[in-house]
């Protein structure tokens, strides 16, 4: 069977993002395939530790993919820090067609945009994906899914770290659909009283409102803060109180822009120009399209602004403003020269720790053998890109572990998804829930 194919049957999607169908990926024909090893959101251990654990096996995989693709070379991108992974991928590396990448380490080395250019010194495009400069990027986690997937091994369970305000923080494996409550209890974080959770990393993972909510296999982190922590409250302000503080606080220094990501990839991306839109004629939508080009990486709103307002929520404000517009963003060029500047403006991430207040937390989450199987799981028809899977069981039908219970609709974007326990289909709503 073919791997396009295998891939759909096992439900394996992105891991690393918005889980974007890795089968659609596979179909297409690249000259390059990239391994994004760069786990560049702080506290987050999951990459690092899966390249050195995992290592042979990865690099099956990626010659799996390299085949299907198309690709003749293959670029395993790792932060230089990590020298027990490197080590350890150069051991098994057996084929000249594969080169490890050390990136520096700056935020966001793992924004696909600009991992492309690091490694090829191609700019994809704006509103583009690295296939338009020939090439198909893939996170750590996904080629390790890819790997089990020969086997046909659906996807079931995510990596994850859980850190913060916790004693022991801890990389492991759990079912897909394990409640976020079920998670921490598990390492130790029984009483969440005064805390708050992030989902994902702490530069682009947002709040979970309810503990309840199961991990999904996208979750890449949990992040434990106190619901003072000022990241913890700048991630809870509503978009549109920060609309008004915008207004009146913005200075037009231009740093957001400075230091934006896309920006000095060569891209239109220009968050003071929305700032200054927001102030003067914010309901003009007139030039507001290059708000979609903004990747929502929070720099300028977390680390660049020196009055600490907004840029990134002003971005996602105007988003909406035009997408319920039918408002597009139409590039004028397709060739794009990085600004000189960018070499220079990488930020450190340990600048960014620092910033956000989490140097106490920046400490290791070894990966460990602490798999548990809980009770009960909901497992979310919708935890990727596309359309949600439809059902294909029924209530108080029985199921095993890997078998199959959303199938992708019909001529549809989507993908499936299988019972990551064994047990009971006890509801049906926008989850499944299966009850041991
Ligand atoms: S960095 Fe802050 S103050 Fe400066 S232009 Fe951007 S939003 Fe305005
Ligand atoms: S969030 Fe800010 S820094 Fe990041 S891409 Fe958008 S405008 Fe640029």
């Amino acid at each position: 069977m073919d791997l396009v194919r295998i891939a759909r049957e096992n439900g394996v999607v992105g891991a690393g993002g918005a889980g974007f169908p890795t089968h659609v990926k596979l179909a297409a024909k690249a000259e390059y395939f990239i391994l994004n090893g760069a786990e560049c959101e702080p506290l987050l251990r999951v990459d690092q530790q899966l390249i050195k654990a995992y290592a042979p096996e990865i690099i099956s995989g990626i010659k799996k993919v390299m085949e299907t693709v198309g690709a003749a070379k293959a670029f395993i991108a790792i932060k230089g820090k990590h020298k027990e992974a490197i080590d350890r991928v150069n051991e098994c590396i057996d084929d000249s067609c594969m080169t490890v990448v050390l990136l520096e380490d700056f935020y966001p080395a793992g924004d696909e945009q600009v991992l492309v250019y690091e490694v090829l010194k191609r700019v994809v495009p704006e509103m583009g994906i690295p296939l338009k400069v020939g090439c198909v990027v893939m996170n750590t986690e996904t080629v390790l899914n890819i790997y089990n997937s020969m086997s046909q091994v659906p996807v079931t369970d995510t990596y994850l770290t859980i850190t913060g305000k916790v004693s022991k923080p801890v990389t492991l494996k759990l079912p897909i659909g394990t409640s976020v409550r079920d998670a921490l209890n598990h390492c130790g974080v029984t009483d969440t009283r005064g805390v708050k959770v992030i989902d994902g990393g702490p530069m682009m993972g947002k709040i979970i409102g309810d503990l309840d909510d199961p991990i999904t296999k996208t979750t890449k982190g949990l992040i434990v803060l106190d619901e003072e922590h000022m990241l913890i409250k700048r991630k809870s302000m509503p978009l549109e109180r920060a609309r008004r503080i915008a207004r009146v606080a913005c200075e037009q220094c231009r740093m957001c822009t400075d230091l934006c990501p896309r920006y000095l990839l060569g891209h239109n991306m220009q968050p003071h120009k929305m700032m200054r839109k927001v102030v003067h004629k914010y309901q003009n939508l007139e030039e507001a399209e290059i708000a979609f080009l903004c990747c929502e990486c929070n720099l300028c709103e977390l680390y660049a602004c020196p009055v600490n307002i907004t840029p990134k929520s002003v971005n996602v404000f105007y988003k909406g403003l035009l997408l319920e517009k039918g408002i597009k963003y139409i590039p004028d060029k397709t060739e794009f020269i990085p600004r000189p500047t960018r070499d220079y403006r990488k930020v450190p991430v340990k600048r960014l720790i620092q910033k956000l207040g989490l140097n106490v937390y920046d400490k290791a989450a070894p990966l460990l053998d602490l798999y548990f199987t809980p009770d009960r799981i909901r497992m979310p028809l919708k935890q990727h890109t596309g359309a949600p899977a439809i059902p294909v069981v029924s209530l108080g039908q029985l199921v095993n572990k890997g078998d199959l219970i959303g199938e992708i609709p019909e001529n549809a974007l989507g993908a499936r998804v299988h019972a990551s326990i064994s047990g009971k289909v006890t509801a049906i709503d926008q989850f499944i829930t299966i009850q041991s």
